[in-house]
């Protein structure tokens, strides 16, 4: 029987049983109720694994049915029967690190859509994707799987996606919650962050997919997070996941992730993927007659999962196909608008319809345009470079990047009787994959010597780049055209041609930082941990915002890319000049095409908190919009801000804060080029009430008229003794000697919590003057 016909049967004995529609009506509590109850406990635990692989266990005597879930992100990895490694061809798509370079979440969305569309065709419920963890350095090995190094960015990319996927009726899997940013240990390493950088930084993806496009499935990470495996941890699965954003999903574990199977359970972790045979299902049952984890906990996710399930099956089976036409097209239009023009000296690009081009390096012909691992798709074709542009051909090296003296010397003889090279280098599979993170910042050692003797022998050389992160180019100045392909799916190679000839004109942006050097990078020091942690010591100055802070010039900044055509901003306005955090303000520009071509730009927002308690970046981007230009046409663009576009996440308070004073706004093309900026002034009507303990600092008082009066009192009589009031019979050397004291003092008052107080003020300051004094600045 085909799996298909048997989920449907599976379904129908469900319907019959329950007496559920699903087609015409929600399932309801009740509904949920009454199979719960109905089912026994070795039942409800067989619920909460998987069966194998990719699928988890059917109730048939409840007529529950199987989820079938594969991977994502990119394209669907739907394994062939019987060969490992091996999958049904679909459409691969560019990954992560390609569709953000596009900077238009409608691409998302179109892509989204187009997944779920074929995962409909193969009978999927669960496509597992998209991958939203954030790009704290070049060397993550998944980094190309991800979105950016701004959570702004991957939060919007990952709503559109899911948005995207959803809307056909199949679940995504958002993963991999959270803050795991490094294949180093993956499976033991714990990410040291501070609950500000996790929630501002690393979670807040994860945060505004969860509540703008509710996921159906979020994947937990392998890694521990502050010590806690991601799979066990209540505080991220149920308190901030489910109380804090309102998620009604279901968890899955990372393959192999469960640490502790009924600790997962009290964190609300509903599916542990794959099976491991029914051992942990054993564990549970145990576990439950032993009073060890009470019945009700597992029927939480149970329900959980009977909700979700059913809920996926709802439009199960909508398309019996999709046109693979369409799906490549779209593939390799998001692959052209996802390429980043870095560099185009004297206009060396487009290139000309007489001009005599070498193409060089063998990634024209076997290209790189996915990343390795779990992700790896087969794709149903593949456009290169050599099919797709007029041009004589040297490879340069060979498939594994390695590249010899005859190689060279091919390249070389090619590369001198041409007007223009397009040399086309990067990373291999071996640099970078799943698995294992980059251990050098350069492209391939074989690349490397190729561009060196191939520049030497034209100057005229436009270098493309495939990699799925950042790399060093200390041959930056000796080509006149860099072109940042990343990976482009499988229509990579026509995407390619179309911009390099100029049928499309570029408009890709960096969604991440090309440190020069890697030493430059945050994490450099830190990267990838010790002794089984890895230290976020960054802490929020992740990307863009470490390099601004630091005042280091990055090769590209975060946000550039350039055009064949040119745009100028003009009349930033907005909708008001004062704000309170419960209004909105609205925020318009003018973008202006200069040029003589049509094209695309991408208006950046960012927002600057010129004067904070706690230590803010220069600036963080809030918003973004892609709009097409026609020659001389000028269009307005428009943003709204919200209250959380000045706030920042505050641990003391455990929630997000903005604080009165006044914000710039900057507008531009890339985060190093705002050339519009305007103030805007904050008022914030109920700040949260700060709590006095007696662990307060006394400086942290001082604005309070009680605390004023106290410390002026204290600073008369400090540590008990009396003020010297002979000032005036005092010599100037007595004074000077007497002002280094009263300095001294002054800055050990201000550091000192208040329950110091008592041993220091001779015992005029008691516990109950403490208490006192805590209610009265508590009130
Ligand atoms: C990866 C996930 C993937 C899963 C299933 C894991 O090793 O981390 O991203 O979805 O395998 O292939």
């Amino acid at each position: 029987m085909s799996y298909l016909v048997f989920s449907l049967r599976v379904i129908a004995t469900g319907l019959l049983a329950v007496g559920i529609q699903l087609a015409s009506a929600e399932v309801t509590d009740q509904q949920i109720d009454k199979l719960l109850s109905q089912m026994m406990l070795q039942e409800k635990a067989s619920l909460t694994s998987g069966a194998s692989m990719w699928i988890t266990k059917p109730l048939e005597r409840l007529g529950i049915p199987s989820i079938k879930m594969v991977d994502g992100p990119h394209g669907v990895r739907h394994p062939s029967e019987g060969q490992f490694g091996k999958s049904i061809p679909a459409t691969c798509y560019p990954p992560a690190v390609t569709l953000a370079s596009t900077w238009d979440t409608n691409l998302a969305r179109e892509v989204g859509s187009a997944l779920g569309r074929e995962a409909q065709s193969l009978g999927i419920q669960i496509l597992l994707g998209p991958g939203t963890n954030i790009k704290r350095s070049p060397f993550g090995g998944r980094n190309f799987e991800y979105f950016s190094e701004d959570p702004v960015l991957s939060g919007q990319f990952s709503t559109a996606y899911i948005q995207g996927v959803q809307s056909q009726g199949v679940g995504v899997s958002l993963k991999h919650y959270a803050v795991n940013d490094q294949e180093h240990e993956r499976m033991t390493i714990s990410a040291e962050v501070s609950p500000r950088a996790m929630h501002e930084i690393y979670l807040r993806p994860f945060e505004m997919a969860v509540r703008e496009a509710q996921p159906m499935s979020l994947m937990s990470a392998y890694n521990k997070v502050n010590g806690t495996y991601a799979s066990s941890s209540e505080y991220l699965l149920n308190e901030v996941l489910r109380q804090q954003w309102g998620f009604d999903g279901i968890v899955i574990s990372d393959w192999g992730a469960v640490d502790d199977r009924v600790q997962s359970i009290r964190a609300r972790l509903h599916l542990q993927m794959p099976g491991d045979g029914g051992i942990n299902d054993k564990a549970m049952v145990a576990a439950v007659e032993s009073g060890e984890l009470p019945e009700e906990e597992l029927d939480e996710v149970v329900r959980s999962m009977l909700r979700t399930t059913l809920a996926l099956h709802e439009d199960s089976g909508r398309y019996a196909s999709y046109n693979q036409d369409q799906h490549h097209e779209l593939a390799r239009k998001v692959a052209a608008k996802g390429i980043v023009l870095l560099k185009n000296e004297n206009n060396i690009l487009p290139l000309g319809e007489s001009d005599n081009i070498a193409l060089i390096g063998n990634f024209a012909k076997v290209p790189r345009f996915q990343g390795a691992g779990s992700s790896l798709v087969t794709p149903t074709r593949i456009d290169t470079l050599v099919d797709s542009l007029e041009a004589s051909f040297a490879p340069g090296y060979d498939l594994m990047g390695k590249t010899t003296p005859a190689l060279i010397d091919q390249a070389v003889t090619a590369a001198r009787a041409a007007d223009k090279v397009v040399l086309v280098v990067g990373l291999t599979f071996i640099e970078e994959s799943e698995g294992f993170d980059r251990s050098s910042y350069g492209i391939a050692p074989g690349h490397r010597e190729l561009v060196d003797a191939v520049v030497e022998a034209n100057p005229n050389v436009v270098v493309v780049l495939q990699n799925g992160s950042p790399v060093a180019m200390p041959w930056l100045d000796r080509v006149a055209g860099v072109v940042e392909a990343y990976l482009g799916g499988q229509a990579s190679g026509s995407a390619l041609a179309d911009v390099l000839t100029g049928r499309v004109n570029p408009s890709g942006k960096l969604a991440e930082t090309f440190p020069e050097k890697i030493e430059d990078n945050p994490t450099y020091i830190s990267w990838a941990g010790e002794e089984g942690k890895t230290r976020y010591s960054e802490g929020i100055f992740v990307g863009y915002r470490y390099y601004d802070e630091k005042g280091i010039k990055p090769l590209f900044p975060f946000g550039f890319g350039l055009s064949y055509t040119t745009f100028e901003f003009s009349d930033l306005e907005l909708g008001r000049s004062a704000l309170t955090d419960n209004d909105g303000v609205s925020v318009s520009v003018k973008v202006k095409n200069t040029g003589s071509r049509a094209g695309e730009e991408v208006v950046q927002l960012y927002v600057r908190d010129v004067e904070s308690s706690v230590r803010r970046p220069q600036k963080e981007l809030k918003h973004f919009a892609k709009i097409m230009l026609k020659p001389g046409q000028e269009k307005t663009v428009s943003f709204n801000l919200g209250k959380r576009d000045f706030a920042y996440y505050s641990a003391e308070f455990g929630q997000w804060v903005s604080e009165s004073g006044d914000f710039e706004i900057k507008v531009g093309n890339s985060s190093r080029n705002l050339p519009l900026q305007q103030q805007i002034s904050l008022s914030v009507e109920n700040p949260p009430k700060r709590l006095y303990t007696r662990y307060t600092l006394i400086k942290d008082i001082i604005s309070h008229p009680i605390g004023a009066k106290l410390i002026e009192d204290f600073m008369n009589n400090p540590f008990g003794s009396r003020k010297p009031d002979v000032e005036r019979s005092m010599t100037e050397e007595q004074k000077v000697e007497a002002m280094k004291w009263s300095i001294v003092i002054e800055a050990i008052i201000a550091d000192m919590p208040l329950k110091q107080l008592i041993p220091f003020s001779g015992g005029k300051f008691r516990e109950e003057e403490l208490e006192q004094l805590l209610t009265v600045l508590n009130q």
